[in-house]
């Protein structure tokens, strides 16, 4: 866990656009240096029981075992498949079990051979990284994945500090998580990492001081299992319930909150036709990453008429010229039996393309809604869209921004186009705090004049247009000259940090 610091660090990449938005404003220096390095780095560590394992054995190898019969487990439905194809058995499933065994090994009713593994402890690096909190509490969500680490989260928890700002709710900027890849582990593993996660951080967290979401990797159920270690004990646990944001809503999650970021998305894309007197209805999009943001950014697209002609996810990607179906393709990945390791290159409506080919498919927009870094210089040269709007945090590398920039291609930024699930988080924590209940109506109305406020204000920057419309008056935050949409969010957001120092000064 040692603390990377190369200028080309993730996180120094992530920062290129404050470093621009900084000079341009001339930010006051102590406000600079407050805002280039996080509050607070919490790196630990969180130890977890792993269950027993079958791991299966090839074919050559099995062949030792040809005699060996069937074991029923009737204790189980099924038995958990890992993406490995190894099958996670629980204590339980033990029970009512008929069990033929040699030297460690036994044969499922699939037919296949298995090595008995025993579980036993292991060990995952976590972290939290706190990045600012003039303006709130600190918000960001808690992110499972292999290629997690310190640099990733600080770009990441710097990026919330600009995205609360920009969509005006009264929080700071956090981001955290573990270094682990979910689909290698079992759903009670994965609870039990959440378990011990909220346990650590307990001293550092809370619904005033730094308050969790889902990110990739986790979900509504692993913030579930969080909540209850935190509130667990507690005398007034039900006012301990805005902890964490992106919950059930049987246990005070907010109405729309599961599609607020794809929908959020598709309102900004609204408004970027609707300003050329255009709208969404014949328009072509890509979809990259097909999870939570991806999959409702395109089922949203769809309900206004877009067609979708390629989309991929960490399986490969698929393309279909005359548009892909998108209600029989969102039935075929949430009811799959594979669940969440369905991908949709399994979806045979559509023929399967390579990723560099799908980077090259025509289309009016692009939604990148995987991971961060993925249009590269190389990528942005081949595109073939008009606008990007960005549902994954930090899609563009620096170099990838700027050819996309030159050639003109229009893009509505991360810290604006998927801050839909951070406004409603705002909106969950705001109903836990008065114990209210706000319907589906009441949640898209207020996020879609957040969202269109907001973004009207970032337009009028890159513009440098200050005017006072019927939603929105961006007199304040025009800075005498025209820039892109990117640094211009960023300057919206460092202006309305900077009214808290400047107005509240700092405590030395
Ligand atoms: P998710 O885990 O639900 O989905 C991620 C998707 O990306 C999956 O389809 C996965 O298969 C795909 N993917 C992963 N690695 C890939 C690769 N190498 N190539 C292609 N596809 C790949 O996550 P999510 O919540 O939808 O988040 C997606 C992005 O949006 C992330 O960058 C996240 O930080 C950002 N984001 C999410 C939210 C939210 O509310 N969920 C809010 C703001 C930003």
């Amino acid at each position: 866990m040692s603390h990377p610091n190369p200028s080309d660090s993730f996180f120094a990449q992530a920062m290129e656009s404050f470093e621009r938005a900084a000079d341009l404003m001339q930010l006051h220096p102590r406000i600079r240096l407050e805002l280039q390095e996080p509050d607070c780095e919490h790196a630990f560590y969180l130890t977890v029981e792993m269950e027993d394992r079958l791991v299966p054995l090839n074919e050559a190898e099995a062949g030792a075992f040809a005699t060996l019969p069937a074991s029923s487990f009737p204790a189980l439905q099924n038995l958990e498949t890992l993406a490995d194809q190894s099958r996670v058995l629980p204590a339980q499933a033990l029970r009512q079990a008929n069990v033929s065994m040699k030297d460690g090994h036994l044969r499922l009713e699939d037919g296949k051979v298995y090595r008995w593994v025993p579980g036993a402890p292991r060990r995952f690096c976590a972290w939290r990284v706190q990045h600012n909190q003039a303006r709130g509490p600190y918000k960001g969500g808690l992110r499972f994945h292999p290629a997690a680490n310190l640099d990733v989260f600080k770009a990441l928890a710097a990026d919330m500090t600009w995205k609360t700002a920009i969509a005006d709710v009264p929080f700071g900027g956090g981001k955290g998580g573990v270094q682990v890849d979910p689909n290698m582990l079992s759903r009670k593993e994965l609870q039990n990492l959440a378990l011990r996660y909220a346990y650590v951080a307990k001293p550092f967290m809370g619904p005033e001081l730094d308050i969790p979401a889902p990110d990739v990797g986790t979900d509504a159920s692993i913030m579930a299992a969080m909540l209850r270690q935190y509130s667990d004990g507690e005398r007034f646990r039900h006012l301990q319930r805005g902890f964490i944001t992106g919950k059930d809503t049987r246990i005070g999650g907010s109405e729309g909150r599961t599609q607020a970021t794809g929908l959020g998305l598709v309102y900004c894309i609204e408004d970027f036709y609707a300003e050329k007197k255009d709208s969404i209805s014949g328009k072509t999009f890509l979809v990259q990453g097909f999870g939570n943001v991806g999959s409702y950014a395109a089922e949203c697209m769809h309900q206004r008429g877009g067609r979708l002609l390629a989309a991929g996810d960490v399986g490969g990607y698929i393309y279909n010229p005359d548009g892909i179906h998108v209600p029989r393709l969102l039935e075929f990945m949430r009811h799959h039996p594979k669940g969440k390791m369905a991908t949709v290159v399994d979806f045979k409506e559509a023929q399967v393309i390579s990723k560099e080919e799908f980077w090259k498919v025509q289309a009016d927009i692009l939604i990148p809604a995987a991971l961060g870094a993925e249009i590269t210089e190389e990528v942005a040269k081949n595109l073939k869209v008009k606008l990007i709007a960005e549902g994954a945090n930090g899609p563009s590398t620096p170099e990838g921004d700027r050819i996309l920039f030159a050639r003109g291609i229009e893009l509505i930024p991360d810290i604006m186009a998927n801050a839909g699930g951070v406004i409603t988080s705002y909106y969950e924590w705001l109903q836990n705090r008065n114990m209210e209940y706000w319907s589906e109506d009441e949640v898209c109305r207020r996020l879609r004049l957040a969202l269109q406020r907001n973004y009207r204000i970032i337009r009028d920057i890159a513009r440098n247009t200050p005017q006072k419309g019927d939603s929105h008056d961006s007199r304040g935050f025009c800075i005498g000259q025209t820039m892109d949409m990117r640094c211009a969010a960023m300057v919206l957001a460092l202006r309305r940090i900077e009214a808290h120092y400047l107005l509240e000064g700092f405590s030395q």
